[in-house]
């Protein structure tokens, strides 16, 4: 089943929602570790999404990925303002003319995360984003081969995204600010893993309760 860009709306609103309840936690986490900007940077990304929101349900995907990721890198600011900018421009790239269907998915959505590695030149295990983006594109890959039922998909995929974030708490921080605190950083889960999960989680509320 193909999913359509009609439901960025209600997406981006989804996202909106949870990065505001979730605001404080990871305010706090980005304090401890970082310089606790991550929820202002992510917010002001995706009041600008709000803003594009009906002209983006009129696009197709790779139309789509290319303008998010415009408009985040242009709006977020912050490490995480370039790398999820990137995400979404590359994967803008890797989705023209191919069918997102799982498989097309799985491959666009991992092309997307190298680029992340390649702008962040990090790789798994250094306290980041990617601690969630690389199990995910891995899972999603994976899944795409075995014709897995939609539903038993994503709840692999929360499930996955939680194990990141949590994977994260007792790492040492090698990239970005949270470096800097070289071993202190460790006993902290990294606010940018955290609000990838956050994303993740809301994206598939609204696919589960989108007819197929
Ligand atoms: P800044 O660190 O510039 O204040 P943010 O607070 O918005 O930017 O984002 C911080 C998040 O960005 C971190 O929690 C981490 O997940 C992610 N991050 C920082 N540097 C890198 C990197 N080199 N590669 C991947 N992710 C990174
Ligand atoms: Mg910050």
């Amino acid at each position: 089943m193909n999913y359509s860009p009609t439901l960025l709306p209600e997406i981006i609103q989804a996202i909106a929602t949870t990065i505001e309840d979730n605001a404080d936690t990871v305010t706090q986490l980005d304090q401890a570790i970082g310089d606790g900007d991550h929820v202002i940077n992510l917010q002001r990304g995706i009041d600008a999404l709000i803003q594009q929101s009906s002209e983006l349900s009129r696009l197709n995907w790779p139309e789509a990925y290319q303008k998010i990721g415009m408009t985040l890198l242009t709006t977020m600011g912050g490490a995480s303002g370039s790398l999820f900018g990137t995400l979404f421009i590359s994967m803008g790239k890797a989705a023209k003319d191919k069918e997102l269907d799982q498989q097309g998915f799985a491959s666009v959505f991992s092309q997307g995360v190298i680029a992340v590695k390649q702008r962040g030149k990090a790789e798994a295990g250094e306290k980041t984003m990617l601690d969630v983006l690389i199990p995910v594109a891995e899972r999603l890959v994976e899944l795409a081969s075995t014709s897995t039922e939609m539903t038993e998909v994503m709840a692999a995929i929360n499930g996955v995204a939680e194990a990141g974030v949590e994977s994260t708490r007792d790492m040492l921080a090698t990239k970005g600010r949270a470096s800097f605190l070289g071993e202190r950083s460790r006993g902290h889960l990294d606010a940018g893993a955290k609000t990838s999960q956050l994303i993740i989680a809301a994206i598939i509320s609204v696919l589960l309760t989108t007819p197929a």
